[in-house]
């Protein structure tokens, strides 16, 4: 083998149905005293709950919203500063763990949220909270990568430090049972998008390789089965672990293209994220289709990549996801191509795309 590699996985996972119910066990191990537990507000009944039983749970704070605000990261932070905590609990989606993340991130340290999202204090990763990341959809994958969403006004901003790397992941595919069916789609496509995108950056890597091809064949054997009967556990615990696979495939190899794309498609046109990155997904697909895409379409059990872009076409069908420009409204073109090609994630992609390249690419999802 002559291809040469550092990997490195720092994250203990929990995985099983019911294996949320660890969690007493996972801060034992952890030596957690005081945690702030970050969730939704679907969530907070149980939190509080938990908080009730459990004196380690020091604070709750149940407001995170569906694109994560800093002002829910300042808001755990003076939790954790009034607690003395020592940990942070994120349960939820991506929302909650990068908010959890954030904080943990910040609280033990000197000045406020601000200061370290404009990048005037920086992280440190030897000087932050414990972080336990709960996923309760099937997902982005938060919970093994060191990467945080937050926006701040009319800001998205995509932080990856070490300090954000989570100390362990409990992964129970039963806090996915209530999710929608809309949220299950998006979510489900957005682990996909993962997948491919981590086996297709520049800087892929064989063990990561490895995960993406299960994860691509995981989803596109679970997420219509998930999407159709969300209490179809087996579905679920397959897009679970395809989830996990995912974050695993994207996490040291980063995404691409697609998730440079999603930024602008969020920010501007207020697509959710995993929506986001389906709109671009199937047109990705078809530019970057080489032999080695190829060849995992061949190992996830495909034909080839043109009926991996017809799968996902037809998942976004079913789901009912948005899939042309003019669904989104009033959109400049050129604006957004630009606004795409000037990601850093999109120096990742194996196919140099320049804006005008992009903008072909829109005219054909106009
Ligand atoms: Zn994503």
């Amino acid at each position: 083998m002559g291809t040469e590699f550092v990997y490195a996985q720092p994250v203990k996972i929990y995985f099983g149905e019911g294996c949320f119910a660890r969690l007493g066990e996972v801060l034992a191990e952890l030596g957690v005293q005081r945690a702030v537990l970050v969730c939704g507000r679907h969530f907070a009944p149980e939190a509080e709950a938990m908080a009730a039983d459990d004196s380690r749970i020091a604070a709750v704070f149940p407001g995170v919203e569906q694109n994560p605000q800093l002002s829910g990261v300042r808001e755990t932070v003076r939790l954790c500063r009034e607690t003395g905590a020592d940990a942070v609990i994120g349960v939820g989606g991506g929302s909650s763990i990068d908010t959890a993340k954030f904080a943990a991130a910040v609280a033990p340290n000197e000045g406020e949220a601000l200061d370290y999202y404009r990048g005037l204090r920086a992280f440190d990763a030897n000087s932050r909270l414990r972080i336990v990341a709960v996923p309760t959809t099937a997902g982005t994958g938060s919970e093994v990568t060191q990467v945080s969403v937050v926006s701040h006004e009319s800001e998205k901003k995509t932080i990856n430090h070490p300090a954000f790397m989570p100390s362990a992941a409990i992964v129970d595919p039963r806090l996915s049972a209530t999710v929608p069916p809309r949220t299950t789609m998006n979510t489900g496509l957005d682990a996909l998008a993962h997948a491919l995108e981590g086996y297709w950056s520049r800087n892929h890597q064989p063990i990561p390789d490895l995960k993406a091809v299960e994860a691509v064949r995981l989803v596109l054997e679970n997420l219509e089965r998930a999407y159709r009967d969300g209490s179809d556990m087996e579905a679920r615990a397959n897009m679970a672990y395809a989830s996990l696979l995912g974050g695993l495939s994207f996490a040291l190899p980063k995404t691409a293209a697609c998730h440079a794309c999603s930024y602008p498609l969020s920010e501007l046109y207020h697509l959710p994220h995993g929506e986001a990155c389906a709109f671009t997904l199937d047109s990705f697909v078809r530019v970057n289709a080489d032999a080695r895409l190829e060849e995992l379409c061949r190992r996830a059990g495909l034909k080839d990549t043109e009926e991996l872009a017809a799968r996902i076409r037809a998942l976004k069908a079913l789901g009912g996801l948005r899939t042309r420009l003019s669904e989104l409204g009033e959109v400049d073109i050129p604006a957004l191509a630009a606004a795409c090609a000037a990601h850093p994630l999109m120096n990742n992609n194996p196919v140099r795309l320049d804006d005008k390249r992009l903008a072909a690419m829109f005219e054909a999802l106009r």
